[in-house]
């Protein structure tokens, strides 16, 4: 008997050849076993478990076809091939589409049920896919699928490597690096679920499920790989209907359904990959010997027992000696910056997938699956984002020729019309009891324009500084109608009204006492007096904190000596634009708990409440008037005593409401697909580039059309003398963009607008 064995890497994410070798040695002690391998950096082919070895030339050089042959006639001559790595699975599936009875891994069929990441196959079973959403889909509604899930998400390939994305700028430079190392755009974001990771091993040949075992991780390397784990068996019900399965999708060879196990029980499918894992030994050792299983099964040849100890396999590291005819390779150059990345890949997987990809591309696409998770955005799927058509007509109506270029443009309808849907909802939601309205927060951008459509549309002014408070009263606004907030409300020093303000929220104990003084003395008159509690497990540097005893007691004393004539509030903030928006309402359900235990220990009521602003405009104008609704309810039915409910919407109502008009100055190709262009725009003027994306559009100088630019490969670089000065990465210029054409950034009236900066203008 002789069989190859391939996957031999050993390093911190190993492949399973070794464990492979060692689970066939106990069942068949004489067999010769080769190992296959691609690279000479790969430690496993070192390993003396191995008879023989059978170094390849690298991916990137073999000849396939040749390859293929060679590898038909050792299967036709009886030799068994156990493959240790996906792609190679999936190369060997398509020199084989309908399988060979001497090649132990799955048929193109079969491989085509489990493609990430929808896994098809796993219909049937008690497990659920986390939701994903292909990067195909634009920037923007990629944006709102991390907001959804509170930036707890994986960018994936299709084959190899998860890396998490906590932020946007972090988001888009693992997509470059995945796109380069994996030749594919077509990556996946899919939300992380928390949880116990286990997985299921399994072993079939020709559709039969020969056994499968069932494994959780006890210990785990840094990048999550098993070092420790418990084997158990699987429940009959799961294995039952894996056997369906693998009748369906005619299944040979080893697999592994790697699965998180969340609280409430539930199990997330996160991949099956069709290979043994490189536990397959932890299992074998407690008495499962599944590569046995498989080699009887194809061969007749009855295995030796397999006997096992215990329930529980842990790792170890093993020195082995270096076998004399290939002797180390010297260590790669260091480069700049690269620390180990070229060992990363040891066995040349990003050069087969690049090879796959151009040979069966049907193949390499991602299965986005029926159930995928788009936001129903009516995005399009070829990568640009939906344009509000209140947009289009705004932009439409902007005198372009004698435009001087950076300028923020404002639109007006739909300015208007944000502040008027907000204030609607507003009254809507108001009862006899509780009144709700907005507060418009200046400093998102104190646009006059802006500041006077909150006036007329009934929202207070939000002001964190006295000179704020001052503009809003030069623009109409009375000091009735004024809410003070923030650490620095006494800045600058002599401007503090005379007249009585709406509300004065307390930043700090020491901040309230100041205020305290002021009111004693007569000279700061507010109608509400309250604190800002500083959000529990959500750092912030705002706000009273409450976490500890000590804390929570300081704060029910100083709320003791706030004037009694006056009401009493509570004000928060979080953005959830940057939590997300389901941590948001955790939090929120957290505040509302705090405050009724405020209002039962400080003997004070809580009258106004204040729940900030902080909200991705996507996330609180249309279709979101629900979630407003409920976090009204819930305010009313947890703080019964609440008669006004204030939000404090800034970006919310800015951002949509201008945007920023550039020109393009220069195009030049780099190569057959990319191309640079340099505009007269710049992060100056877009500080907020690396928070969020952008909607673009591309004016046509000759028809005035106004274009969305989709995903491409397209850099479009300000105008500034940076090296960070990069204002979109992955776009396309409509066909014929030429220099002197304008390029809109919608989305720029928040603090693109507020921030943006002098810089480079002489
Ligand atoms: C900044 C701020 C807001 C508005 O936040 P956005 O993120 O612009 O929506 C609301 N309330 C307070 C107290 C603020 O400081």
């Amino acid at each position: 008997m002789k069989v190859y064995i391939s996957g031999l890497y050993s390093g911190t994410s190993p492949q399973p050849g070794i464990g492979l070798s060692r689970s066939l040695r106990i069942a068949y002690p004489d067999a010769t076993l080769v190992g296959v391998e691609y690279s000479n950096r790969s430690s496993g082919i070192h390993w003396q478990g191995f008879d023989d070895l059978w170094l390849q030339r690298p991916w990137e050089e073999l000849d396939l076809a040749a390859y293929g042959e060679l590898i038909t006639e050792l299967l036709d001559g009886g030799a068994l091939w156990i493959s240790g790595t996906d792609l190679e699975a999936l190369w060997l599936a398509s020199v084989f589409p309908d399988g060979h009875a001497n090649l132990l891994s799955p048929p193109a069929v079969g491989l085509s049920r489990i493609t990430k990441p929808g896994v098809e196959a796993h219909k049937g079973l008690p497990l659920q896919i986390p939701p994903f959403v292909s990067t195909d889909e634009s920037d923007w509604d990629l944006h709102a699928f991390c907001r959804k899930h509170d930036w707890r998400v994986w960018l994936k390939g299709p084959y190899y490597e998860a890396v998490r994305t906590k932020s946007w700028e972090q988001f888009e430079a693992v997509r470059t690096a995945l796109s380069k190392v994996w030749s594919t755009q077509r990556l996946f974001l899919q939300a992380h679920v928390s949880g116990y990771e286990e997985s299921v091993m399994l072993a079939a040949y020709k559709g039969e499920l020969l056994g499968c075992v069932s494994m959780r991780k006890r210990d785990l390397t840094e990048e999550g790989k098993t070092w420790a784990g418990d084997v158990q068996e699987v429940p009959e019900e799961f294995a039952t209907k894996l056997r369906e399965i693998i009748r369906d999708v005619n299944w040979t060879g080893g697999a592994e359904l790697e699965m998180v196990r969340a609280p409430d029980g539930q199990r997330w499918l996160l991949e099956w990959n069709p290979r043994f894992p490189a536990w397959v030994h932890g299992a074998t050792i407690t008495g499962c010997n599944l590569p046995a299983m498989l080699v009887e099964a194809a061969t007749g040849i009855p295995a030796e027992k397999t006997t096992g100890s215990g329930e529980e396999f842990t790792r170890v590291v093993l020195e082995v000696p270096v076998r004399s005819r290939y002797p180390l390779a010297p260590l790669p150059e260091p480069y700049g910056g690269g620390i180990g990345h070229s060992m990363k890949h040891p066995s040349g997987m990003p050069a087969l997938a690049e090879r796959l990809h151009k040979l069966h591309p049907h193949l390499m696409t991602a299965n986005a699956g029926a159930e995928n998770g788009t936001n129903g955005n009516g995005s399009h799927a070829n990568g640009y984002a939906k344009v509000p058509d209140s947009f289009v007509h705004d932009l439409k109506q902007q005198d372009y020729a004698k435009m001087e270029t950076p300028s923020f443009l404002f639109l007006d309808t739909t300015a208007a019309d944000l502040f008027e849907r907000a204030s609607t909802l507003a009254r809507n939601l108001s009862t006899p009891e509780t009144q709700i309205v907005n507060g418009y927060s200046i400093k998102t951008n104190p646009d006059e324009r802006l500041i006077k459509l909150a006036l007329d549309s009934g929202f207070y002014a939000e002001a964190i500084s006295l000179l704020e408070v001052q503009k809003a009263l030069q623009i109409g606004f009375k000091p009735e109608q004024v809410i003070l907030n923030g650490p620095g409300k006494w800045w600058p020093e002599g401007l503090m009204p005379k007249e009585r303000m709406h509300a004065v929220f307390c930043d700090s104990i020491a901040d309230l006492k100041r205020v305290i003084a002021a009111a004693d003395r007569g000279e700061l008159k507010s109608k509400v007096f309250g604190v800002r509690l500083r959000t529990p497990s959500i750092k912030s540097r705002f706000g009273i904190p409450v976490e500890t005893p000590d804390d929570f007691a300081a704060l029910i004393d100083a709320i003791a000596l706030l004037p009694r004539d006056s009401s009493f509030g509570v004000h928060f903030h979080m953005a959830s634009s940057h939590i997300g928006v389901g941590q948001w309402w955790h939090l929120y359900g957290a505040m509302l708990r705090w405050c009724r235990s405020l209002e039962k220990l400080a003997g004070r009521q809580i009258e106004v409440l204040d729940i900030g602003g902080g909200w991705f405009p996507d996330d609180w104008h249309e279709g979101r008037e629900d979630d407003f609704t409920k976090a009204v309810q819930q305010a009313r039915a947890t703080l019964p005593n609440v008669r006004q409910i204030i939000s404090e919407p800034g970006k919310a109502m800015a951002q949509p409401s201008m945007a920023l008009a550039m020109r393009v100055l220069e195009i030049q190709d780099i190569s057959d697909d990319t191309t640079e262009a340099v505009v007269d725009g710049s992060i100056a003027e877009l500080p907020q580039y690396f928070f969020y994306p952008h909607r673009i559009l591309r004016r046509n100088g000759e028809t005035g059309e106004l274009e969305p630019l989709r995903r491409g490969k397209t850099r479009l670089m300000g105008r500034l003398c940076m090296e960070h000065d990069e204002v979109a990465a992955n776009v396309e210029l409509p066909e014929g963009t030429q220099p002197g054409d304008v390029l809109i950034f919608c989305d720029a009236g928040g603090y693109d607008r507020s921030m943006s900066y002098v810089f480079g203008r002489g």
